[in-house]
């Protein structure tokens, strides 16, 4: 299958509502596999500064499911959550690792990278002799990987790790390497976004990023455009507490400068997500989460709001895309 005819797809899929874009992947991964059985995306995926909350993300994958991302897409080197190897002996496998796929394995960080003090506040591997902070850790691997995946706000763009104050001086992996960064942001991130992006990777190479650096098919479009409360938003018909069915932009909904295909992918397998669930979107993927998007509940400031947006409330008009 030719790429643009998997982006059509995607693209067909992920506007229709119903089932989304997992469901796309699998059928087309398995195409994939039928003719080219042999290779798998080689991937070393280190963990920084975080919650884990990503590979707990990760592992609920539904369309392909974990095993089969395991077994038939990536062929995943080194990963000090999903390895059964610990201390010296891990660290000898990321090493010849990375010497032995140079230039051809993809980097997934998950995490933030902390600078200050030389970056000792997270240390990912430590034998007798010497620690690895995170921050030498992409260094060196950023400056060997094929592709670099940011999986997660922190890792995009520092996220709750760099939120104010920020002690540790946290930063995305784009402020430490000079090079493209692949961001599939989120807290978490939509298991979709991120097997998707790998699918990508390994069917097609590079997918279409956004002016942040992420991929279009999963965040091209803000939440607010296809939330099932925007007809309420459009009339300006607002709730007033939390388990009212209107539309919540006066209870700090950050849907309108928000990209992401959360309300029609929904979390996980389809299940649900936040306006559906009677809470607002707290604008998880954004470069400026979360200190951008607090105090949460509140009215976003007119500052924040798209252009076109009507500078009070109630009567919000206007919508990024
Ligand atoms: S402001 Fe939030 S609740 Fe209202 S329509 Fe937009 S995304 Fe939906």
């Amino acid at each position: 299958m030719e790429k643009v005819q998997f982006t059509d797809l995607c693209r067909k899929l992920s506007t229709r509502g119903g089932h989304a874009l997992s469901k796309a992947i699998l059928p087309v991964v398995e195409g994939h596999l039928a003719q080219n059985r042999k290779y798998k995306l080689p991937v070393i995926w280190i963990e920084t500064s975080d919650s884990g909350d990503n590979n707990i993300a990760f592992m609920n994958t539904t369309y392909p499911y974990l095993g089969r991302v395991f077994t038939e897409m990536i062929d995943l080197l080194y990963s000090n959550t999903f390895m059964a190897a610990q201390g010296q002996d891990a660290l000898i496998i990321l090493e010849q690792a990375a010497a032995l796929y140079r230039g051809m394995f993809t980097l997934v960080v998950e995490g933030a990278v902390p600078t200050r003090d030389g970056g000792l506040y997270t240390v990912i591997a430590r034998t007798a002799t010497r620690a690895i902070t995170a921050l030498e850790a992409v260094t060196w691997l950023g400056s060997l990987a094929k592709h670099i995946v940011a999986v997660g706000t922190c890792a995009s763009f520092g996220g709750p790790s760099a939120a104010r104050p920020n002690l540790t001086g946290s930063v995305g992996v784009r402020d430490v390497l000079n090079r493209e960064i692949i961001n599939v942001s989120g807290c978490p991130v939509n298991p979709d976004w991120f097997v998707g992006t790998l699918a990508h990777l390994l069917m097609y190479g590079r997918p279409e990023l956004d002016d942040l650096g992420r991929p279009t098919l999963f965040y091209g479009f803000t939440v607010h455009r296809h939330c099932q409360r925007r007809s309420y938003f459009d009339r300006e018909d607002f709730a007033e507490k939390l388990g009212d069915i209107e539309c919540m932009f006066s209870l700090g909904c950050m849907g309108p400068r928000t990209g992401a295909d959360c309300p029609y992918r929904q979390w996980i397998n389809y299940v649900n997500w936040p306006v559906r669930a009677n809470t607002p979107c707290i604008g998880c993927t954004n470069e400026d989460f979360p200190d951008g998007s607090t105090p949460f509940f509140k009215p976003m400031p007119e500052k924040n709001r798209p252009a076109g947006s009507q500078p009070a409330m109630p009567g919000p008009k206007g919508d990024a895309q």
